[in-house]
């Protein structure tokens, strides 16, 4: 992660303001104004409206240059194609950029802290100092399914497309990690995925990534079953569609009882509900 502070900032933010400068005095169109995209864009527009002639203005007008922090892709440039547009600092791809006025992990970092100290640690020991830092860009991973943006997109093909029809059981199995929201820690095991096709085929990869997406978040392994379920039946309406889990649970082995033993949640729906035959052919691969 590369993390601007003030600094940093304000020399970038000074050299912006000769540029925006420029464009006031001698620019291809006239500028009068100069407006922050939200929300990044605002405190560059305040402060380069203190730096220049030009009026700060939170109401886009045409005689407006617009200013933004971070441009990581075209799309904000292509929301404002009409207008002059600057960036504080273009992107790369997979880089993480943070300004001094963010501070989100800052306070989260300090939650991790006041945990080390609650069960009896000392936070300032070395072997600690980065552990706060670890685990907010561990959570970042392991609870991606809060994000919506990082839902998976199926891959879904009409069933023929290549000249086969596909009217047959198709399976995939795997390997999955969760976290129960009684406890926090651990659930993870072993699921078997099935499909009979109807009009829509599916990109069997993308069933592995669906499942860690819907993973990725605090669950219970009942739910996660259907989630799954529901997601991917939404999107290619199979004629049967079915979902087995095996989980261990650390909560319960690790603590209280201490008992071994797997949790078993499965779902099957379709003709998979219907039909004895299609479920023992399904549950045959399920060991
Ligand atoms: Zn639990």
């Amino acid at each position: 992660m590369r993390r601007i502070e003030y600094n940093e900032w304000i020399k970038l933010v000074e050299s912006m303001s000769i540029g925006a400068q420029n464009f006031y005095l001698k620019g291809p169109k006239d500028v009068e104004f100069v407006y922050g995209v939200p929300r990044g864009g605002i405190l560059l527009a305040m402060k380069i409206a203190e730096l220049t002639d030009l009026k700060f203005t939170t109401e886009l007008n045409d005689k407006c240059l617009v200013v933004d922090d971070l441009i990581d892709s075209g799309r904000t440039m292509e929301k404002f194609k009409d207008y002059p547009f600057f960036a504080l600092i273009t992107k790369k791809e997979n880089e993480w950029i943070e300004f001094w006025y963010e501070n989100t992990n800052q306070d989260t970092e300090d939650l991790v802290v006041r945990q080390l100290e609650f069960i009896g640690e000392d936070p300032k020991r070395e072997g600690l100092i980065d552990t706060p830092k670890r685990v907010i860009k561990m959570w970042k991973e392991l609870f991606k399914g809060y994000d919506k943006k990082q839902k998976p997109r199926m891959a879904i093909f009409e069933n023929g497309h290549d000249g086969l029809q596909y009217d047959e059981m198709i399976i995939d199995s795997g390997d999955y990690y969760s976290q129960c929201e009684h406890h926090m820690v651990p659930f993870f095991g072993k699921y078997w995925f099935a499909y009979i096709p109807d009009k829509k085929i599916l990109g069997l990869s993308k069933v592995a990534r669906m499942i860690d997406y819907y993973s990725a978040k605090l669950q219970i392994q009942e739910r996660l079953v259907k989630e799954v379920l529901d997601e991917i039946e939404s999107q290619i309406k199979p004629l049967g569609i079915a979902l087995v889990m095996r989980g261990r649970h650390l909560c319960k082995e690790m603590r209280g009882v201490k008992k071994k033993g797997e949790m078993i949640t499965s779902d099957l729906r379709g003709v998979f509900k219907d039909k004895p035959e299609a479920r023992a052919e399904f549950m045959r691969f399920v060991k």
